[in-house]
């Protein structure tokens, strides 16, 4: 039995696949404006436990993941600025330039991470046409209206707006004050807004509604509709979009469709640090980079996300960090002292056992309980090996091929292979090895695998 938390219905709902064997899931991607930080970063480790959990269970799953490089403004209620054109204001650099560098580190982390990548990356920027379609079949069902600044979506013509979040859009109608601009109501949204005529933007389009730029739900529902369709398994995101952005989604894709957009709707809680939320825009970001320059691997944040339950929030603190590297280290360790064994079977009860942790809506914590209790039973080491071997391809860490000497990645030599990915994936050959020539310098080498770029140090 396989069953998930779905927020739409607040139920946990035995999991059944639409279309047979393949399963269609849509995470909502980074707005790229900035690097990722480590909360965001346990959401994406949320979905590869999910999507790893499909997969063991039998199902083919297809992922995509967009990528809001456009639209996203700094307030969620259609004002302020675009998030890109901000950034590129503190950098210095073009919207276009920092949208990709910011998507290059951000793939570089999932790696870092062993989160599998989507099988579908779709830029916002990509799926102009898309969403100026989408937007017109709403609008020829009478779902919009038209402002001094843009085209808005009525949320009062879908019966039960906001139904994911519970909202109460009647006490909000009363209880709205302020941010409500030409909005007929409180929570009516952005559909495409225009270019201010005063400014000139670095991405902008035309449209039939004048030059400008999508409204950021939009994409979602436009290219999710695109890769897998109207009606599709599995949609998640942040707990944040519960509120909001989900709510959009919806409130778009059943007017143009008829559809709730997905039978699934699942959330990762967040990351605290000091009990307030870990946010972007809040300044008490922590990337992955800062934890390899603090002397931790990768795998060792991946490891402390699976000690909570992913509808929980975690509060980071580096003591606990500390206690996950010696939890982790101390597992490698026993899994180095089981040597392989061809002629071993994984244990059926444990792996049991561990299935029913991880099918009961992803309970890593005590599948990671199961697997000390592996540690310390008295199977034969061969079938112990095996066993983890099977439990590794959930929890992604590697265990069955650590090796002491792995060692964390220097800032610098990180630098070295994020601007060599981006070489690689522009087809620059002698770029790439005369930065592989520079890691060599700094005394590591680079492997090319199936999973991406692997820095070894050079002993
Ligand atoms: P953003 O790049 O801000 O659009 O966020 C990317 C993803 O990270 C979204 O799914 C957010 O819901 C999620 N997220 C944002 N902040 C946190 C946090 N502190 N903890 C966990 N997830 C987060
Ligand atoms: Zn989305």
């Amino acid at each position: 039995m396989l069953r998930f938390f779905d927020t739409y219905t607040r139920t946990l709902r035995d999991f059944e696949p639409l279309n047979g064997p393949a399963v269609g899931m849509y995470t909502c991607g980074p707005t790229v404006y900035d690097y990722a930080h480590i909360g965001n970063l346990r959401t994406y480790i949320f979905e590869d436990l999910l999507r790893r959990v499909l997969v063991f269970n039998g199902y083919a799953v297809k992922h995509v993941m967009n990528i809001t490089d456009v639209g996203h403004l700094t307030s969620d209620a259609d004002s302020g600025e675009d998030r890109m054109e901000k950034g590129s204001r503190r950098t210095g650099r073009s919207a276009w330039e920092i949208a990709a560098m910011y998507t290059e580190a951000f793939q570089a982390d999932l790696r870092r991470l062993n989160i599998n990548e989507p099988h579908v990356w779709c830029r916002a920027t990509d799926h102009i046409a898309e969403q100026i379609d989408f937007i017109r079949e709403i609008e020829a069902r009478s779902f919009t209206y038209r402002t001094s600044d843009g085209l808005y979506f009525d949320t009062s013509r879908v019966d039960d707006y906001g139904y994911l979040a519970r909202l109460n859009t009647e006490g909000l109608q009363a209880g709205a004050r302020v941010e409500m601009a030409e909005k007929r109501h409180p929570t009516d949204f952005a559909l495409w807004k225009f270019s201010a005529p005063e400014e000139k933007r670095q991405m902008e389009w035309a449209s039939p509604w004048g030059t400008g730029f999508p409204g950021w739900h939009i994409e979602c529902s436009a290219m999710a509709a695109r890769y897998l369709g109207p009606y599709f398994d599995i949609h998640c995101g942040g707990e944040d979009h519960i509120m909001v952005h989900h709510p959009n989604e919806i409130a778009q894709t059943q007017a143009r469709h008829g559809t709730r957009l997905a039978n699934f709707w699942m959330h990762g809680y967040f990351l605290q640090i000091d009990s307030s939320r870990m946010g972007k825009s809040m300044g008490n970001f922590l990337r992955v980079q800062t934890l390899i320059d603090e002397g931790y691997e990768p795998l060792v944040w991946r490891f402390f996300c699976l000690g909570a339950h992913y509808r929980s929030k975690l509060n980071f603190n580096w003591e606990a960090l500390e206690g996950a590297r010696a939890a982790l280290n101390r597992l490698r360790a026993a899994v180095l002292g089981w040597p392989a064994d061809a002629a071993a079977a994984p244990d059926a009860a444990f792996v049991a056992r561990f299935t029913d942790a991880v099918n009961d809506d992803l309970n890593l914590p005590r599948a990671l309980a199961v697997t000390w209790e592996l540690v310390r039973s008295d199977l034969p080491s061969g079938v112990r090996h095996a066993t983890m071997g099977v439990f590794d391809r959930i929890l992604g860490l590697d265990l069955l091929t650590w090796k002491p000497e792995a060692v964390a990645i220097p800032a610098e030599v990180q630098a070295v292979l994020d601007a060599r990915a981006l070489a690689r994936k522009e087809r620059r050959w002698a770029d790439a090895d005369a930065l592989r020539a520079k890691a060599r310098d700094l005394g590591f080498e680079i492997e090319d695998t199936p999973q991406g770029q692997k820095a070894r140090k050079v002993t």
